[in-house]
């Protein structure tokens, strides 16, 4: 990512408020970020501080109540098709293979449905180098109960990605994994992102996880969710779990630690 990127998502001033039986939830609090195209930022903050529901806004699930959302510098008006996502839960149909699972948003889509339909060899042989790309090479085949927790992690990765999205959107990925998967991950998800140069928001408890993927790490405060502190990640890429014991790594971590423990108190 060039520092002079244009920006690829913007909230300006957005509150969000949730009304559900009757109750008004204050989400999100006059929440102000700009993301640049190509960039790798994570969200950070306690439980049920909007996290989840900045993602929601960013792919254009929920309008904002107040303020603006843009992607490329235009106010998003519904569900956003250029976006790719994947949560803590992988969930694959189960009588798919994983290469059927990853093929999955091309049958619906548009407009990738009618090309698909068209050049079905050719988004299959796509969709195999992504697995490649993540470890699966040779796994193409198999339905999600034979593949371990990790492994279908990579295969809902591959899935955010075959429509070649612009954004990636990761809602707490690899929580539900152990933690030696989980570092596995971080340096696939990293070639992912290296080699496609989509611009990727992660939500994380993780704060080494956040430090080891990301460019710029926002906190978020308790709800209702407002930017609390931004931390820039000048470490060098690509990152490695050797890179996790030195010191300027450790010192990042130490220091969203703090702001974490202040937010929380
Ligand atoms: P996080 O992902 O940071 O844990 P969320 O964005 O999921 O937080 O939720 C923020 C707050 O909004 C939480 O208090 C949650 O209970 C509430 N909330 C989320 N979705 C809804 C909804 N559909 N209706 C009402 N309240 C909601
Ligand atoms: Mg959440």
């Amino acid at each position: 990512m060039k520092k002079d990127s244009p920006v690829c998502v913007e909230l300006r001033n957005v509150s969000l408020n949730y009304l559900s039986n009757g109750q008004n939830v204050h989400a999100l609090q006059d929440v102000t970020l700009a993301i640049r195209q190509g960039e790798f930022v994570a969200i950070v903050g306690p439980s049920g501080c909007g996290k989840t529901t900045i993602l929601k806004l960013v792919a254009g699930l929920l309008p904002p109540t107040r303020g603006e959302v843009l992607i490329d510098g235009t106010p998003i008006k519904g569900p956003q098709k250029n976006v790719g996502m994947a949560f803590q839960n992988p969930i694959l149909l189960p009588w798919r293979t994983a290469l059927e699972n990853v093929l999955l948003p091309l049958e619906i889509v548009q407009p990738h449905r009618q090309e698909f339909a068209r050049n079905r060899r050719q988004y299959e042989e796509q969709a195999l180098h992504l697995l490649h790309t993540v470890g699966l090479e040779g796994f193409a085949d198999r339905a999600p109960y034979e593949l371990s927790g990790g492994m279908q992690q990579r295969v809902s990765l591959c899935r955010a990605l075959i429509h070649q999205p612009e954004i990636l959107l990761l809602d707490e990925p690899f929580a539900a994994l152990d933690a030696f998967t989980r570092e596995e991950l971080w340096g696939v998800l990293q070639t992912l992102w290296q080699d496609r140069g989509c611009t990727v928001i992660l939500v994380t408890h993780d704060l080494r996880e956040a430090v080891f993927l990301a460019s710029r790490v926002f906190v978020m405060s308790k709800r209702p969710g407002r930017l609390v502190q931004e931390a820039h990640v000048d470490l060098p890429r690509p990152r490695t779990l050797e890179n996790t014991f030195e010191p300027a790594f450790v010192g990042l971590v130490h220091q969203l630690y703090t702001c974490i423990g202040e937010v929380r108190a």
